[in-house]
């Protein structure tokens, strides 16, 4: 490996070792980067790659709510401003357990170059707590979002940090940010968050947009290799939104989802998720705040199997939809002696590094990388910030034909970086490198700082 690229790597696990996914995460967008930095060796002269890996500002707040039975309770928030080269930071909250600076910091980095991709004009940025919202009430989680924003307010803004949803934050939570920021500022402020509800200057399509653009993307690929979405069973992981999405688009496309997982196991329903009431019943379940896919079994009598994840079942097209790290050696082994043809990542990392190399090196299979395959979703974010600073709304056939170009230009970009760089059909490559490139430019433009 280039002797700058490996003493930043080694940097990395030197200052961030007691943060796994961080380094996990560095480690694999640089693999790509070899040629890249060869090529331009004002890169290193300005030690471009070290500033690129430290968030230009990260920091904890304490986050103080009270139960329904009185009791009070404190967590820990986060938001990490990773790179505002190209605009606003831009990116989620993570509202999980396990948060730590680890996942902020890899979530960020990731999102960095996966907004870069998207080609708008959006920074990377992301937050969080280490709060759980598993069985709380609607009151509980107003209170805690009320309690997050009142320390959060503000170091955000729209030309500042534009925080969205991301696990365990979706519509309800954004809601409750949004209505604390209002309040707070006195001030609308060109909507501040995205991922509004529509009442509240949200955007057609947002809801649905990354399970959306997870699919538009594998379009791509498919016609490339001469085939077509429509007859191919997808295994996916999770039920949250994202894979709602998938599961929306997927049936109107005439593919059926045949696997949905939760933290309780897996379901198999070879007629797939694809119909209006199913996918609906998605949504039920996430409302329930049960966080169980078993309730999918019960309610449409298909198998559940406790404690297991999907990746043994056979499908044309396998999709990690639900975190980080789900799909290891074990189950790369598994996925490749099922014959699969196409891996679309679509959680954040859902891969680790060694079992990611495997499946590259599989014959005959296709890896698309999550940084590209979920960008639909920030893409989406950037367009809601557009319609509220435009102080218009847009047809949900407008947001969508622009989330379907966005898709298809993220793949062209990823293609054309690989063979620029003489690296053939690899769009794991192209994608961290077409990320990069931009954010490199960028930060050159502006100066050594
Ligand atoms: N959390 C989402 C992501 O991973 C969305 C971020 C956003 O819309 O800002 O990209």
């Amino acid at each position: 490996m280039n002797a700058y690229l490996a003493s930043v790597i080694e940097h990395v696990k030197k200052v961030h070792g007691n943060e796994p996914e961080f380094v996990q995460t560095v480690e694999e967008v640089f693999s790509s980067l070899e040629p890249v930095i060869e090529k331009h060796p004002e890169y290193e002269k300005v030690d471009l790659l070290t500033r690129m890996v430290e968030p230009e500002r990260m920091f904890t707040f304490r986050v103080v709510w009270m139960a329904d039975d009185g009791t009070w309770h404190t967590n820990i928030g986060y938001r990490c401003q990773f790179n505002g080269a190209l605009g606003p930071y831009k990116g989620g909250l993570r509202f999980q357990p396990n948060v730590y600076p680890g996942i902020i910091k890899f979530l960020g980095f990731e999102q960095v170059f996966k907004n870069s991709l998207t080609g708008l004009p959006i920074g990377g940025g992301k937050g969080g707590a280490d709060f759980d919202p598993t069985g709380k009430s609607d009151a509980e989680i107003m209170r805690f979002c009320q309690a997050f924003m009142q320390a959060l307010y503000r170091y955000i803004g729209p030309d500042i940090d534009v925080p969205a949803g991301d696990m365990g934050v979706g519509g309800r939570e954004i809601g409750y940010l949004f209505g604390e920021y209002r309040r707070l500022k006195g001030a609308w402020e060109n909507g501040v968050l995205t991922g509004k509800g529509f009442a509240s200057g949200g955007s057609l399509v947002r809801p649905e947009a990354t399970g959306y653009g997870a699919v538009y993307y594998p379009e791509n690929v498919l016609k490339h290799e001469g085939e077509d979405i429509q007859g191919k069973t997808i295994a996916c992981a999770g039920f949250g939104n994202v894979t709602w999405g998938i599961c929306k688009k997927a049936m109107q496309l005439g593919a059926k989802v045949i696997t949905l997982s939760g933290p309780d196991g897996y379901i198999y329903d070879p007629d797939g998720v694809a119909t209006a009431e199913k996918v609906d019943y998605l949504l039920t379940m996430r409302a329930s705040g049960r966080n169980k896919v078993k309730d999918y079994a019960d309610k449409f009598g298909v198998a559940f199997y406790p404690g297991e994840k999907p990746w043994g079942v056979k499908a044309d097209v396998v999709m990690p939809s639900a975190m980080q790290n789900d799909v290891h050696m074990e189950q790369a082994k598994q996925i490749a002696a099922n014959g699969v043809k196409y891996y679309i990542e679509v959680a954040n990392m859902p891969t680790t590094n060694d079992a990611l190399k495997f499946l590259m090196e599989q014959p005959g299979m296709i890896v698309a990388p999550s940084k590209a395959v979920n960008a639909g979703g920030v893409a989406t974010s950037a367009l809601e910030m557009a319609q509220n600073s435009e102080r218009l709304v847009w047809t949900a056939e407008e947001v969508d034909a622009q989330l379907h170009k966005i898709m298809n230009t993220i793949y062209q970009m990823s293609v054309d970086a690989a063979e620029e760089y003489g690296l053939g059909y690899d769009l794991v490559a192209g994608a961290n490198i077409a990320g990069f490139k931009r954010v490199a430019e960028a930060m050159m433009e502006q100066g050594v700082f």
